[in-house]
């Protein structure tokens, strides 16, 4: 499996106090030496999927570890900083206090995950636009759109 050392994150909240908890993945994501590279506006979404719930607060950020992880390694810590951020047992779709989802991995978002626990490029990208119009603010190149390219 192909390891990195870039890995795009969005973060997302629509409970409580939500900037709070972007602060708060934000903290979390740099455990284990993480540096956080480029950071998006936050950005006010409605909910996918399920609509009876408050809006999303969301934001991208471009995430650098200090040596190439796995794709399995950058889920882990994706999760270790939900939970460590208030996360508690939700839904899928459901509200949630922290949510942290690996949009694309390397520099150029070149590599691919299909397993039964992460896909990469997050399925959502082709029906998200306010995903599409986050990495266009952190400068992802029309290359780095995979779904251009299916
Ligand atoms: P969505 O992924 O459509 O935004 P969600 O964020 O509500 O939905 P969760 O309940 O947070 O979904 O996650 C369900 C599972 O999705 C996770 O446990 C994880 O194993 C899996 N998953 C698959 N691909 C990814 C990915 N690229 N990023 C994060 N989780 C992923
Ligand atoms: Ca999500
Ligand atoms: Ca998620």
């Amino acid at each position: 499996m192909s390891s990195t050392d870039v890995a795009w994150v969005a973060i997302g909240s629509n409970l409580g106090r939500r900037g709070l908890a972007l602060a708060r993945l934000r903290e979390a994501l740099t455990a284990d030496g993480v540096r956080i590279e480029r950071v998006s506006s936050e950005i006010l979404t409605r909910p996918f999927g399920v609509a009876a719930q408050p809006d999303f607060h969301n934001q991208l950020l471009v995430l650098r570890s200090p040596v190439p992880w796995t794709p399995q390694h950058w889920l882990d810590h994706a999760k270790g900083a939900e939970a460590a951020a208030g996360r508690r047992q939700t839904y899928h779709w459901g509200p949630r206090v922290a949510d942290a989802d690996i949009i694309l991995l390397g520099v150029h978002g070149e590599i691919r995950v299909d397993e039964p626990g992460l896909t990469v490029p997050h399925p959502g990208l082709h029906e998200r636009p306010y995903l599409r119009r986050l990495l266009d603010e952190l400068g992802a190149k029309e290359a780095e759109h995979p779904s251009q390219r299916r």
